[in-house]
């Protein structure tokens, strides 16, 4: 349910319909836009009489959400939310990329990258320091070591860290070291982690699971939102479907979807969505074609020795290839590249 103020509403009358709201024991979420403001009422909504409520001072509608996802729901905040990355904006008109290695190896070759990406006109530095591997036996990162040789990149070359939790206990240790906190598609529906990050002051990137629908994933950032953070970008890093000759299929379709139904950013992970260095630069031409708010790439500079995901990494250079190409994409879509 959404309540629409007038737009002579004053703060008092907003205080008012939100006192109604908590004394129904319902929960209350603010959307103030340029024009009015909108309350997002969360919780029983059968506790719920519209008509009562339509009769407080200066509210102007009462409006049913049907979908499941209220507070991710473009009806409740009509305008295109921007998500601050410690200063760098996502969700805007210019377009943000994050690049770096699959996961953070050690001091050298994280450092290595970050000058490489940043080199190349990246803002935001990826790399896992606790890695959500398919085998036990392989390297499952190197943890809050990791976490330091980030936080140190960042010191050196200003740019912007993003970088996996996987655990709900860890939450504030990986908040502390970076300034936007993976969610990976493993652990999407990971509810209890993402009742934690809900808590966090820290933006999220939400990364759709393999077989998630579209109302799945809004549902998770729903978590993130009715918890209290409002500091979320979605991601698609495709999907598992019969076709066999890609790790998976990205599903671009996605990106305009969430457009009209959401109001989050959506970035897009060509890396993970194909498997295939190759395939980078065109499918990153095509979701910014497509409407993305960003990319998120994996770079390592010398993919064949990286421990992971080196088959889908991009060599320095075509890095560079990447910027310039979806610079001209942007300017195609009347957008432009951060
Ligand atoms: C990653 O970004 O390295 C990663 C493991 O991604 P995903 O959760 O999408 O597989
Ligand atoms: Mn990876």
């Amino acid at each position: 349910m959404i309540i629409v103020m007038k737009s002579a509403a004053t703060a008092d009358d907003i205080q008012y319909v939100i006192k109604k709201i908590n004394d129904l024991g319902l929960q209350a979420h603010l959307s103030t836009g340029v024009e009015r403001t909108i309350i997002g009422v969360v919780g029983d909504e059968r506790l719920i009489n519209k008509d009562q409520l339509s009769l407080l001072p200066r509210v102007e509608n009462v409006i049913p959400i049907l979908k499941p996802y209220k507070l991710a729901n473009r009806d409740f905040h009509p305008a295109d939310s921007i998500i601050n990355v410690d200063g760098v904006p996502v969700g805007g008109k210019a377009i943000v990329v994050m690049a770096g290695p699959c996961t953070v190896e050690n001091e050298d070759q994280l450092i290595q990258s970050a000058e490489i990406v940043k080199k190349a006109g990246v803002k935001i530095l990826r790399g896992g320091a606790y890695k959500p591997r398919t085998s036990p036996y392989t390297f499952q990162g190197m943890g809050e070591q990791g976490l330091k040789i980030l936080a140190k990149a960042k010191q050196q070359t200003g740019l912007r860290i993003v970088t996996e939790v996987m655990d709900a206990a860890e939450a504030d240790l990986v908040a502390e070291y970076s300034d936007l906190l993976q969610v990976g598609a493993r652990n999407m529906q990971n509810t209890k982690l993402l009742r934690a990050l809900s808590k966090i002051r820290k933006p999220i990137l939400l990364k759709r699971g393999f077989a998630a629908t579209l109302s799945e994933f809004l549902m998770s950032a729903e978590y993130l939102l009715s918890g209290g953070n409002d500091q979320v970008i979605l991601c698609e890093r495709g999907i598992r479907t019969f076709v066999e000759y890609t790790r998976n299929t990205l599903d671009l379709n996605i990106v305009p979807a969430i457009k009209q139904l959401s109001h989050l950013p959506i970035i897009v992970d060509p890396s993970h969505g194909t498997g295939r260095y190759d395939f980078i630069i065109p499918m990153s031409r095509a979701a910014i074609a497509a409407g993305a708010d960003g990319l998120i790439v994996e770079m390592h500079p010398n993919p064949e020795e990286a421990i992971s995901d080196g088959e889908q990494s991009l060599k320095p250079e075509k890095l560079v290839q990447l910027m310039s190409e979806i610079g001209l994409i942007a300017k195609a879509v009347d957008r432009t590249i951060l």
